[in-house]
């Protein structure tokens, strides 16, 4: 009897096609609320899910007994409690490597985007506000020769530093878990303490994954450490930064602007101040979202899902211990 997988997420026609020739498909959009009869009938029976933005809990688990992988089409799995996972003997797939460099790109446009204004002076060009030539109210803020300051140094780090090092010229400060000696050696970046790099950088911009370390990690006390002319961004996730202290800092212009991909709470309300700030670029959490890189994403977790069922090991393992 084929093993059963619950794909929730946008998979395409030939990636199911590929599954289904090795497993029964049970597609299931919407959340997997296991206080759903349906979504325990899928559960009692599925050996495998797949799809984004899965929050899974211990509830969700008990429902399933069968249930030896979960395949998240991401790199981060903050939604996931991986060491329930783990207790339970379910492997964790996730799709780093993939979406690193569109990611990275992502946080430099949005570096330039906020430093050179460009989506406010974009729609002000557009709602025909362009009648003369500009003067300094317009004008933004170099990044070439700049100081950029990531806190987080892991692949997309450090591809966000690649650009600015080598593409921009700045210089690089890290602050981050561990040494990273040979990206210093390529890009000359210099690990230091992140209050130091809160003062010192020019532009802050935040990859950690988000962890009960490094929940709310940016608050009040790091914003009042950065410089009046300091820009922030975040392309990691939204609950790494205490987003009313964000909201404070460019009211009160303790920093200059802000460039994100990420909030405490997703989609962006309605009523969020961050809606109205002339100073901020905001983006719908688009990091990886280009058509290239989220088909590799799903074919990344395509993969690693079908070695999990058949056994071998699979490409992106997260919780190793699992499988000893
Ligand atoms: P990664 O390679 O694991 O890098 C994360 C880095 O953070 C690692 O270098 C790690 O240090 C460091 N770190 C972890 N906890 C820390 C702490 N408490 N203090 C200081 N440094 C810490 O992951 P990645 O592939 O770069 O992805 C990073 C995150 O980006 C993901 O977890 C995800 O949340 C986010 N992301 C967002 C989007 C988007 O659409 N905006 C897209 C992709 C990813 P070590 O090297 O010492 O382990």
């Amino acid at each position: 009897m084929k093993k059963s997988i619950i794909v929730t997420g946008r998979l395409g026609d030939p990636l199911k096609e590929t599954l289904a020739q090795h497993f029964e498909l049970i597609e299931h959009s919407g959340p997997l609320d296991p206080t759903q009869q349906d979504v325990l009938d899928i559960l009692s029976k599925a050996h495998g899910i797949i799809g984004s933005g899965l929050p899974i809990t211990p509830e969700l688990l008990d429902a399933a007994p069968a249930l030896e992988v979960i395949s998240t089409i991401s790199v981060g799995y903050d939604s996931i409690p991986v060491d329930e996972l783990t207790k339970r003997g379910i492997m964790l797939c996730n799709t780093p490597d993939v979406l690193t460099e569109t990611t990275a790109d992502t946080g430099f446009a949005l570096v330039m985007a906020s430093a050179r204004r460009v989506t406010e002076l974009a729609e002000w060009v557009k709602a025909g506000n362009w009648k003369a030539s500009l003067g300094p109210d317009h004008f933004g803020n170099d990044v070439h020769g700049k100081t950029l300051g990531m806190i987080g140094f892991g692949r997309i780090g450090q591809a966000v530093a690649r650009r600015g090092a080598l593409g921009f010229g700045m210089s690089i400060l890290y602050s981050n878990a561990s040494p990273k000696p040979e990206r210093e050696k390529e890009l000359g970046a210099k690990r230091c303490e992140l209050n130091e790099l809160l003062e010192k950088a020019d532009f802050v911009c935040v990859t950690v994954p988000l962890t009960a370390e490094t929940k709310h990690l940016i608050g009040a006390d790091e914003f009042a450490r950065m410089k009046s002319s300091g820009i922030f961004i975040n392309i990691a996730r939204g609950k790494v930064v205490d987003e009313s202290a964000l909201i404070d800092a460019l009211e009160k212009g303790t920093i200059k602007a802000a460039g994100l991909d990420v909030f405490e709470q997703e989609p962006l309300p309605a009523t969020s101040p961050l809606l109205n700030m002339a100073n901020v670029v905001a983006l719908p959490h688009i990091g990886s979202a280009t058509h290239e890189t989220r088909q590799a994403m799903a074919q990344r977790a395509v993969d690693n899902i079908r070695l999990a069922l058949q056994g071998k090991p699979p490409i992106n393992l997260v919780n190793e211990d699992v499988r000893q």
